[in-house]
């Protein structure tokens, strides 16, 4: 497991190519600068490892693009010291991302297989989450809850109400929400009983599943 200065020139260049795009917070910037995300990835990928796209990993998922993690990041508004649940950890990548910028991270997998690789690697760079679980994101995780923030990685066909009632007061839960294409949404939670919703363009992913085969 290598990270080189030529991994880190190209970190840097990423990192760039995201400020051009209109990411502008500098923690999670300084988050994606300094993960070797390379690593995340199958070996065979190595050279595509800081372009900004989304690659294939096990169990037929994807790595989210860069420029999806930077902005889902950006959307939910923590920083250190909060607590995060997210659905779908997948390479552990977005996982990490939020690690670094001192968040304590709750994240649900439904592939056992995914759930097993990320759960042994994340730990070997130094990422400790809270706790991963294999489990089926559409519940969210109430014994850990209430969350200053939830996430989804995965494209979600409608929005699971548990997860809205999972957020804290102020929290935000943010969303892809569709079923080719999703639309960026963020609900934060105004009140007890209200939540304002916004929109944040299309983007693609793959879908949150519901049953666990
Ligand atoms: N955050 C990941 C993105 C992985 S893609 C990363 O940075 O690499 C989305 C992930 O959501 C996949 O790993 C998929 O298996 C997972 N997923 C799909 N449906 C789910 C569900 N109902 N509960 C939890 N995870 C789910």
């Amino acid at each position: 497991m290598k990270d080189t200065f030529i991994h880190q020139g190209l970190r840097t260049k990423l990192m760039k190519t995201l400020q051009k795009k209109g990411i502008v917070n500098s923690e999670v910037l300084a988050a994606i600068n300094k993960i070797p995300r390379h690593l995340f990835m199958d070996s065979s990928f190595l050279a595509h490892a800081y372009v900004d796209k989304a690659f294939p990993i096990a169990a037929d998922q994807t790595i989210s693009q860069p420029y999806t993690v930077a902005r889902q990041t950006e959307l939910l508004e923590v920083s250190k010291g909060a607590t995060v649940l997210e659905i779908g950890t997948g390479s552990g990548y977005q996982t990490a991302v939020l690690l670094e910028m001192g968040v304590q991270v709750y994240s649900i997998e439904r592939q056992n297989e995914l759930f097993k690789i990320t759960k042994r690697f994340l730990p070997k760079l130094g990422y400790r989450p809270k706790k991963l679980i294999f489990g089926d994101g559409y519940k969210g995780l109430p014994e850990a809850a209430p969350y200053d923030g939830i996430i989804v990685t995965a494209g979600a066909p409608f929005v699971p109400n548990p997860l809205l009632a999972q957020l804290k007061v102020g929290a935000k839960l943010v969303i892809p929400v569709g079923d080719t294409v999703q639309i960026m949404t963020v609900f934060t939670r105004t009140s007890p009983t209200n939540f304002e919703k916004e929109e944040f363009g299309e983007f693609r992913f793959v879908p949150l599943l519901e049953d666990k085969n």
